[in-house]
């Protein structure tokens, strides 16, 4: 049994067998062959050992003729480790005598070699790390070989697996099958990430930012995730596996016992209503929100049309997202759509603008939209079209300047006259509000406030931008703190300007979802909270626990701390004392 600890971002435990996606995010898709295949499987071992080594052998000789033998000799080392004799007996034994697939045999095999050097690398230096990084490339080689038209992507699956991968794009976890893929793990990735917020809204158990996992685990191996602890284990022992199989009937137990918490209303324990609206992806999540119990939905990210698709959604497809979920509310409950924030780690294939050097401070958002007018003006004409069915809020993402703000709102104006002049129905005067997630806002509070009736904090952004900690790199993570004393007075400072000027206001980002957080928003006078909606029930039962004066003593306390472990820790200590049964 092995365990491997990582950052948890999408609660809930999975069982089941490992399907292991190598770098380029292609699988190994067969384990055991039946007896008959076997000499079949040994044929095909065969023909792709000679043909790597060939390859190896004829760029050996390309490469020494171009930049001299020295170099060409690293080919020449790739072939003699697959001419190597032992290597070819090892593998057919395994396809013989548990009648493995070739490419599950070669897998395997190079990865436990792979293993054992890393071990040794600890002695030999740099020449067992040199030898490593020539194994995986023969793995990866071979396997390009054996798989070949087999080639299967994440979309071919067809029993439940849980997916383990170096990294996914958002665009791929979008697109997972969540009835196959009951869990998956990362070996990179940070806690807000935009693949770590999908996994929270299509409600698959994740864990993210683990460090090297994929060289230890080989498809089917039997696993387990707990995505809310970070943990996954990899051939559990008996005890183990009968430990976790009671925690997942107790989830399902408990998920029957949050609907009774449907109609209970979100009230602090001294009567003070706390607005709970939910974050959402896909209109499909609409009625997520609703089984949840969600007052309306707090942020609609719209540049998830983009998924599966290689052009712009057309105005028509974007009116008829959001028309669906307005449907979904009716006319009195608020539907915030926020525009594209496309670019950074979104679909910024979609963009045209590749390779930026540091995109999440690019052309990135709102920015790329003030940039392709045709684009935003086809999604601001969508939305005015579907305000007319329901109680529809614009909201702007990733504001950092007076000046922007005002030109989304002078464009939204000339878009108002395009459809009163074609006699096109939309509501009059819909609410418009900006997010708050750069620190440049949040410092102008004051300012955006004129222009705006609501603000929305998006904690994600805003606490990557304050600490510059990348909210997708698992070597920050430690730095990336939502209460992190900075993060904390720029808060205080928004919430202080947006009271002022009697502009509501939302925290819409991950930690408005987290209970150990909950007091302190309150404390600091938030009212309204926006969430993944599954969290919605848990928010609702930490909040009738504690009062509006009891929170504001605990995020004065907080405000005073130095460090963002001394404010995490109070507030563990805090939520234990509100709620003794509540895990944070
Ligand atoms: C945020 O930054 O907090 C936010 C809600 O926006 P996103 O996660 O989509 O960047
Ligand atoms: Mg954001």
């Amino acid at each position: 049994m092995n365990t491997w600890h990582g950052i948890p971002v999408s609660p809930g435990i999975a069982i089941g067998p490992a399907l292991v996606l190598d770098t380029e995010g292609v699988r190994i898709p067969r384990r055991r062959v039946s007896d008959e295949m076997v000499p079949e499987e040994l044929i095909r071992l065969q023909t792709a050992l000679v043909a790597a080594a060939t390859h190896a052998r004829n760029r050996q000789s390309e490469v020494a003729t171009k930049h001299g033998r020295n170099i060409g000799s690293i080919f020449g080392s790739h072939a003699v480790l697959l001419e190597d004799p032992t290597l070819r007996y090892d593998l057919e034994t395994l396809i013989r005598s548990e009648s493995y697939s070739a490419e599950y045999a070669v897998s395997r095999h190079l990865r436990a070699k792979a293993k054992a050097l890393d071990a040794a690398a600890a002695i030999a230096g740099e020449w067992a790390t040199r030898v490593k990084a020539d194994i995986i490339d023969l793995e990866k080689q071979l396997l390009n070989l054996l798989l070949g038209e087999r080639r299967e992507s994440l979309d071919d699956i067809t029993s439940p697996v849980i997916v383990i991968a170096t990294d996914l794009t958002p665009s791929e976890t979008a697109q997972l099958d969540t009835k196959m893929v009951h869990a998956f793990a990362t070996e990179s990735g940070g806690p807000t990430s935009h693949t770590a917020i999908l996994a929270g809204a299509l409600e698959i158990p994740a864990v993210v930012g683990i460090g090297r996992l994929l060289s230890e685990i080989s498809g089917g191996d039997l696993l387990i995730v707990d995505g809310a602890q970070g943990v996954v284990i990899a051939d559990p022992d008996s005890e183990t596996l009968a430990r976790y199989e009671a925690l997942l009937q107790a989830e399902t137990d408990e998920a029957g016992r949050y609907e009774a918490m449907l109609d209970v209303e979100p009230l602090t324990k001294d009567g003070v209503h706390i607005e709970l609206l939910g974050n959402i992806e896909f209109p499909s999540e609409a009625i997520h929100c609703l089984e949840r119990g969600a007052e309306g939905v707090g942020l609609y990210r719209t540049e998830f049309l983009y998924v599966n698709k290689s052009r712009a959604p057309t105005e028509e497809e974007h009116f008829l997202a959001y028309r669906e979920v307005l449907n979904a509310f009716g006319p009195d409950r608020p539907v915030v759509i926020r525009t594209l924030d496309l670019g950074a780690d979104k679909f910024s294939e979609a963009t045209g603008i590749l390779n930026e050097k540091n995109p999440f401070l690019g052309l990135r958002s709102v920015r790329l939209c003030l940039r392709n007018k045709p684009l935003f003006v086809t999604q601001l004409r969508a939305i005015l079209r579907a305000s007319a069915f329901g109680n529809l809020k614009i909201m702007f993402p990733m504001i950092s300047t007076v000046l922007e703000l005002r030109q989304c709102l002078s464009l939204l104006l000339e878009v108002q006259e395009d459809l009163d002049e074609a006699g096109i129905d939309y509501k009059r005067n819909v609410p418009i509000g900006t997010m708050i997630e750069v620190p440049s806002a949040a410092l102008v509070a004051e300012s955006l406030a004129k222009q705006v009736s609501f603000f929305s904090i998006g904690t994600n952004d805003l606490v990557q931008y304050v600490l510059a900690a990348d909210r997708n790199n698992e070597h920050v993570a430690s730095l990336y703190c939502p209460v992190d004393p900075a993060v904390l007075k720029l808060m205080k400072h928004i919430t202080v300007a947006g009271q002022q000027a009697e502009v509501d206001i939302t925290v819409c980002g991950e930690m408005s979802g987290e209970p150990v957080y909950a007091p302190l928003l309150v404390g600091l006078g938030i009212r309204s909270l926006s969430v993944t909606p599954r969290k919605i029930p848990e928010i609702k039962k930490v909040l009738r626990c504690f009062t509006v004066p009891e929170a504001e003593r605990v995020a004065s306390e907080a405000l005073r701390m130095d460090t963002a472990r001394d404010v995490l820790s109070y507030l563990r200590e805090q939520l234990r004392r509100f709620l003794p049964d509540v895990a944070e």
